[in-house]
C-alpha cells in the first residue's frame, strides 16, 4: 500500500472509525476519505454506489455499523439485523464492483457460539447456537464476514475481516441504557459520586467474564491487517485476558472515585458467560495490545470529562 492511496473509512464518527482514522494518519497515510451520514447514507445502495463512482477509493475499512450494549441489542433485534445487513451489503458489494483493492470488515466476538470452547479460535464459527441477546447483530456480522470470505476465495480479491473482543475508549457512546458496559457503568458511577448516592447498581449477576480492548490498540491492529493480512479466514483481535463484570466494577470505582457499595440488578440480563478470544494468529503478525485495562479506563474517563458527555 502506498501512503498516498485513497482509503475510505466508513463510520469515521464512531469510536472504531475515528480510532482507525487517527491510526492511519499516525502511520503516514495522507489520503483518508470520510463521509458523514448526511453526505453518504450507507443504508441507501444508490448513495453508496454514487460515492464509489465519484471518489474511487482504493481501500476501504468498514467500521460503520449499528452497535449497542446488551439492552439495545436484545430490544432492537430488527434494527440491528436489518441496518447492519444493509450497510455491509452496500459497502462490500459496492467495493467489489468498483475495483477496491483491499477491504477490511469489522465484526465482533459475539459471532461465535454462546458455549464455544475458551479461548475461542476462529474455527469455532458456526459450530453451535448463538447467544440470544445479540443474535440479530451476530447473524448480520456472520453474513458480512462470509461475504468477504467468498469474495476472497471466489474473486481473488483482498477482502478480509477481523473480529475484536469488547471494545471501549474515546468516542464511545455513553447512553445510559443503550451503551456497552464500560460507558454505561462509568456514567452511573460518575453520577452517584456527583450526587453523593449511597449505592450504585450493576446489571446482571456480575459473574460473567468479558475481554476488553482499547480502541487505539484495535486501530493499530486494523492498520497492520490492512497492510499485511491476506487470508480469507477471519482473524480475532483481543486483549488476551478477561475480567468478571464484578472485577470491572471494582476498577471503575477506583477510576471514577466512587466508594459506595454495589448492588446487582439481576432483572437485567447477563448475556453470554464468557467470550475470551484466542488471538494467537493476530499476535503472530507482530501486533500486541499496549493499553492495560486500568490505564484505558483512566484515559476514557478523562476523555468523557473533557467532552462533557455526562452532561448530556
Ligand atoms: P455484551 O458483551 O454484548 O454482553 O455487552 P455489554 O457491554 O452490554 O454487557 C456486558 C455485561 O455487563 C453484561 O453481563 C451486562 O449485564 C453487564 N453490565 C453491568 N452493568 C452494565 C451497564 O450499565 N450497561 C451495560 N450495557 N451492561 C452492563
Amino acid at each position: 500500500m502506498d501512503k498516498a492511496d485513497r482509503i475510505f473509512v466508513a463510520g469515521h464518527r464512531g469510536m472504531v472509525g475515528s480510532g482507525v482514522v487517527r491510526a492511519l494518519e499516525r502511520r503516514g497515510y495522507s489520503n483518508v476519505l470520510t463521509r458523514s451520514r448526511e453526505e453518504v447514507d450507507l443504508i441507501d445502495q444508490q448513495s453508496v454506489h454514487r460515492f464509489f463512482d465519484n471518489e474511487r477509493p482504493q481501500h476501504v475499512v468498514l467500521a460503520a455499523a449499528k452497535v449497542g450494549g446488551i439492552h439495545a441489542n436484545r430490544t432492537q433485534q430488527v434494527e440491528f439485523m436489518y441496518e447492519n445487513l444493509m450497510i455491509q451489503n452496500n459497502v462490500i458489494y459496492g467495493a467489489l464492483q468498483h475495483e477496491v483493492e483491499r477491504l477490511l470488515f469489522l465484526g465482533s466476538s459475539c459471532i461465535y457460539p454462546k458455549h464455544a470452547p475458551q479461548p475461542i479460535r476462529e474455527d469455532s464459527l458456526l459450530t453451535s447456537s448463538l447467544e440470544p441477546t445479540n443474535e440479530g447483530y451476530a447473524l448480520a456480522k456472520i453474513a458480512g464476514l462470509k461475504l468477504c470470505e467468498f469474495i476472497h476465495r471466489q474473486k481473488g480479491r483482498r477482502f478480509i475481516s477481523a473480529m475484536p473482543c469488547n471494545l471501549y475508549g474515546s468516542g464511545d457512546n455513553f447512553h445510559p441504557e443503550f451503551s456497552h458496559v464500560i460507558p454505561g457503568m462509568m456514567r452511573r458511577f460518575h453520577q452517584a459520586k456527583q450526587e453523593n448516592r449511597d449505592a450504585v447498581t450493576v446489571w446482571g449477576t456480575g459473574q460473567v467474564r468479558r475481554e476488553f480492548l482499547h480502541v487505539d490498540d484495535l486501530a493499530e491492529g486494523v492498520v497492520r491487517l490492512l497492510e499485511t493480512y491476506d487470508e480469507s479466514e477471519t482473524i480475532n483481535v483481543g486483549y488476551g485476558s478477561d475480567v468478571t463484570i464484578q472485577e470491572l466494577s471494582e476498577l471503575m470505582k477506583a477510576v471514577v472515585g466512587f466508594d459506595g457499595p454495589l448492588v446487582n440488578d439481576t432483572s437485567m440480563p447477563d448475556g453470554t458467560p464468557r467470550k475470551l478470544l484466542d488471538s494467537s494468529k493476530m499476535l503472530a503478525t507482530g501486533w500486541e495490545p499496549k493499553i492495560p485495562l486500568e490505564d484505558g479506563l483512566q484515559r476514557t474517563y478523562q476523555w468523557a470529562l473533557e467532552q462533557g458527555v455526562f452532561r448530556d
